[in-house]
């Protein structure tokens, strides 16, 4: 592999290719791509510093997933050379765009699969004096239902590239199959959990015997919860599909995933009194501070999706800012939710990261020190 050389920018670490976030968006004219294991590109070099310009008005990122770039296949010649097309430059904050034609997810790391760049790898450009911070961390999506995306899953998985791993929870025996049928198929990438949905908390009766196989395999119980805003089922049947499939996840030691909408007061009573909280995910937190604060006080993890980055969400990030990082996670909740600027589209994966960024500016750190962290709280939760 060629190392790279003339740094005065920022710099790829071994192993990663591609990409910073920073405050500075970088319009490749033309950039040379040098390899390429399994996927993604191995390294690439920016040439010639006349035809790199800087778009202070956006933010940056460079390049990521060139598989999916002109001429780079996933068994490319490694010697090969590549010339962008035109220019490759970020738009807005999450795609780059290659050429006009291919968007493609950035604002991160790239994780090489195959071989490893030695060494340090340094990209040079026109930056002087200009340091971009680096993203060192991966993503984890806790919460993403890949099985009801009308785009294929596969798709997804390679789109998010900046995303370790995710959890694909069930809502009802259907959909809890075919989340384990996908992570059996991506074992590397996907937990699924099992439940059943307060929406649908009515069929409780019919459904729990086809779940109970599930809850054995799942990582987790859930989705479940309460929805008092839309009420899809009735109350006292929320709560008894609730207060049942709580007590499976007791049994089980697994961690519960818990929707909760406009039901504070009752969820908050009945995992206090089940004492469920040091097991308790509350997903697509959307609660204010003073609720955030007495569920905290049950040793819950608060798992934040889009509503965080809504213009709308103040009352999110101010929530936000009382949960001390370590008991906090973020999702997509895919497909629904997507956050700005993708309101209103189906959401996917790729960005779980525009989430990581608004909790980042919330408690006033480093976007990478959020995916760290966030991950780690993840692992925590799911994988020990
Ligand atoms: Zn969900």
């Amino acid at each position: 592999m060629r190392p790279y050389t003339r740094a005065n920018g920022y710099r790829l670490l071994s192993g990663y290719f591609a990409a910073a976030v920073g405050a500075e968006t970088l319009a490749l004219e033309r950039a040379h791509v040098f390899g390429c294991p399994a996927k993604g590109a191995g390294s690439f070099e920016l040439l010639d510093n006349d035809a790199v310009a800087i778009d202070r008005d956006r933010q940056i990122v460079a390049l990521s997933d060139l598989e999916q770039t002109p001429g780079l296949g996933r068994n490319h010649d490694p010697a090969q050379v590549i010339d962008f097309p035109s220019h490759a430059c970020i738009h807005d904050t999450s795609q780059v765009d290659v050429g006009g034609r291919h968007p493609l997810s950035a604002g991160r790391v790239l994780p090489l699969e195959g071989s490893v760049v030695d060494g340090l790898a340094e990209v040079s450009n026109t930056l002087s004096g200009t340091t971009l911070p680096m993203m060192t961390s991966l993503w984890v999506d806790t919460h993403c239902h890949l099985q009801l995306s009308s785009l294929p899953v596969e798709e997804l998985l390679e789109r998010a590239v900046d995303v370790e791993w995710m959890v694909v929870p069930g809502i009802d025996v259907e959909s809890t199959a075919s989340a384990m049928i996908l992570a059996g198929q991506h074992p590397e990438r996907l937990l699924f959990t099992a439940g059943l949905h307060p929406h649908d908390a009515s069929k409780w009766p019919e459904q729990r015997d086809g779940l109970a196989p599930f809850f054995e395999e799942a990582t987790a119980i859930g989705e479940i919860g309460l929805d008092f805003y839309r009420n899809l089922s009735p109350r006292e049947a929320q709560i008894e599909a609730f207060r049942d499939q709580i007590r499976i996840g007791l049994e089980l030691e697994k961690p519960l995933v818990v929707h909760v909408r406009d039901a504070f007061r009752d969820s908050f009573e009945i995992i206090d009194e089940l004492g469920a909280g040091s097991q308790t995910v509350l997903h697509c937190w959307t609660g204010g501070p003073k609720w955030t604060k007495r569920f905290m006080e049950l040793g819950v993890i608060f798992s934040f999706a889009g509503p965080i980055a809504f213009e709308t969400g103040d009352t999110v990030r101010r929530a936000a800012a009382v949960v001390p990082p370590g008991r906090a996670m973020v999702e997509t909740d895919t497909p629904y939710l997507s956050p700005p600027p993708f309101r209103g589209e189906d959401n996917e994966p790729a960005r779980v990261a525009l989430v990581g960024r608004a909790l980042a500016r919330v408690w006033d750190i480093d976007v990478d020190e959020v995916a760290r962290l966030t991950s780690e709280t993840a692992a925590g939760v799911f994988r020990s």
